[in-house]
């Protein structure tokens, strides 16, 4: 059976979800446009306080009527492992969802996301009671533990790229220390997490532990920063907007927050690799996966110049297959950027950067394939310097840069850069060389021989420097949802 879908087939909920039902509250209309043709999803509307305040409130009451932060861990997890089931069991509609309305493409979406999306869930529903705490060392009569407590409400903010996963890295372990959680997902890609709220209703969640609402950043989603019944705040986003949700937490009853920021990954190319297409192939999946619209897409490629040629002329080889096409046919494994305006902007940047004195050696332009959606060229860039705003800022698109070494400590010096620091890469047979770079780079992921993020649960996601702080995945993300209480008691009468 084929994975193609037609768009119009999909049906989307219409409202925030709240305390276990869709709400249609009063606020601005939010036209949701499909990536693939710019045609209408459906509409949302921009909930700003109101919508934050009943989610807030169902949010509590929930806590408080089903006793979820107190019951033994083990009964959370049979929850959670029920709602992975049942986002199993919903696959086929729920990655049609997605891929309608993102530029997730339906072999991506219906073989990976979908499953990674009930992995999660269920990888935390594992977790629930293997979390353990400590004890400290102390006199005789005395007990001193550390107790971890979830914070209450959690309020989490979510970008567009990866809709489902995003997501997911945040309800579920938040969910799981036994937190609720007010989740506001992107404006521009909304339906498929609040269908995933709604499933998790109906696998047995008490209705009101996990809200999700909509509206834009400015005023749903600081309204979700700024609210005092929120004990913390986690974030995927930019860094710009990173910033300003830190600021508003300081503000605003100086609550924790957790940002998932951008990045500017470099893909390092030591002279040893033994299998240059091997390599090639990393890079170039490095860079075209969702189009270039991914945190830690290796946009900044350091090879040696010994291999430099040849490598340059396989990752090419590789740009000249892809499948560009509309996220919901089975063959598109090359996807639009999410709206004209990502379009536009990449290639402002690309323009700006060379008008600046770099040099475009492969692509470069936005091109068409016969409908609206807005498709970038995989492009390759020469000569980027620091000053350049092809340096500074992430394209967030299929654009890479080509900076070529001799010496290979320069090389190494090259990959971090003064902003960001989320992933890296590096390509090498010496596995001493492999952890001499890896020790060096200042970036919260390092990937040898590889590049991109596999679907192992345990692996925790963050960065460094502008990249954020604090960890989706992993044991990690739980232990984020948890605030430590130390604890002395004293028994000896
Ligand atoms: P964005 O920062 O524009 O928006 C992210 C979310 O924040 C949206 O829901 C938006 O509505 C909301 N928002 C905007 N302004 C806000 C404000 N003032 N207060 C509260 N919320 C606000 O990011 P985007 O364009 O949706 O996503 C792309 C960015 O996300 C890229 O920079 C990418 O690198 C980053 N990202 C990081 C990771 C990671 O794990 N580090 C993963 C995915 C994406």
């Amino acid at each position: 059976m084929t994975a193609s879908f037609d768009p119009n087939s999909v049906a989307v909920g219409r409202g925030h979800f709240i305390g276990g039902r869709f709400l249609d509250l009063p606020g601005d209309e939010i036209a949701v446009l499909r990536p693939s043709d710019h045609q209408p999803m459906g509409v949302i509307r921009d909930g700003g306080e109101e919508a934050v305040d009943r989610a807030v409130e169902a949010a509590k009451a929930a806590l408080k009527a089903s006793g979820w932060s107190a019951m033994p861990p083990r009964e959370r997890g049979k929850v959670l492992k029920r709602w992975a089931d049942a986002v199993e069991h919903d696959a086929v509609r729920l990655a049609r969802l997605e891929s309608a309305g993102s530029s997730r493409p339906i072999a991506q979406t219906v073989g990976g996301d979908v499953f990674d999306l009930a992995e999660t869930i269920r990888f935390y529903g594992e977790y629930c009671d293997k979390l353990v705490g400590e004890t400290t060392a102390t006199e005789d009569g005395v007990l001193a533990l550390i107790r971890g407590e979830p914070y209450g409400v959690v309020g989490a903010i979510t970008p567009w790229n990866f809709p489902f996963l995003t997501a997911a890295w945040k309800f579920a372990p938040a969910l799981a220390t036994g937190n609720a959680v007010v989740l506001k997902v992107s404006e521009i890609t909304p339906f498929s997490v609040l269908a995933v709220a709604e499933l998790a209703v109906r696998a047995g969640l008490p209705a009101g532990l996990f809200n999700v609402v909509n509206g834009w950043g400015h005023t749903t989603g600081s309204a979700i920063v700024r609210h005092p019944g929120i004990g913390k705040v986690t974030f995927t986003g930019s860094s710009g907007t990173g910033a300003r949700i830190m600021a508003d937490a300081a503000l605003h009853g100086l609550k924790p927050v957790s940002l998932e920021l951008g990045g500017k990954s470099p893909q390092l190319v030591l002279p040893d690799i033994a299998d240059l297409d091997r390599v090639a192939g990393q890079i170039a999946n490095g860079i075209l996966g969702n189009a270039g619209q991914v945190c830690t897409a290796g946009s900044r490629v350091i090879v040696h110049s010994s291999v430099a040629d040849p490598l340059v002329e396989a990752v090419e080889k590789r740009f000249a297959k892809i499948k560009a096409g509309p996220t919901w046919s089975e063959e598109t494994d090359f996807p639009p950027l999410i709206s004209l305006r990502q379009a536009e902007r990449v290639e402002r940047l690309v323009v700006e950067t060379i008008a600046a004195g770099a040099t475009l050696r492969t692509g470069g332009k936005p091109f068409s394939i016969g409908n609206a959606g807005s498709y970038f060229a995989p492009t390759i860039l020469e000569g980027v310097t620091e000053d350049m705003v092809g340096f500074r800022e992430e394209f967030f698109g299929p654009v890479m840069s080509l900076q070529k070494f001799d010496d290979i400590e320069e090389g190494i010096a090259a990959c971090d850069h003064p902003t960001y620091g989320l992933a890296a890469s590096v390509y090498t047979s010496d596995l001493a060389r492999a952890h001499k770079v890896a020790n060096a780079i200042q970036a919260g992921i390092v990937w040898v021989n590889h590049h991109g993020r596999a679907p192992e649960f345990a692996f925790p996601q963050g960065g460094f420097k502008a990249s954020g702080f604090g960890k989706d995945m992993g044991r990690a993300a739980m232990e984020g949802y948890l605030r430590h209480k130390s604890l002395w008691i004293n028994y000896a009468g």
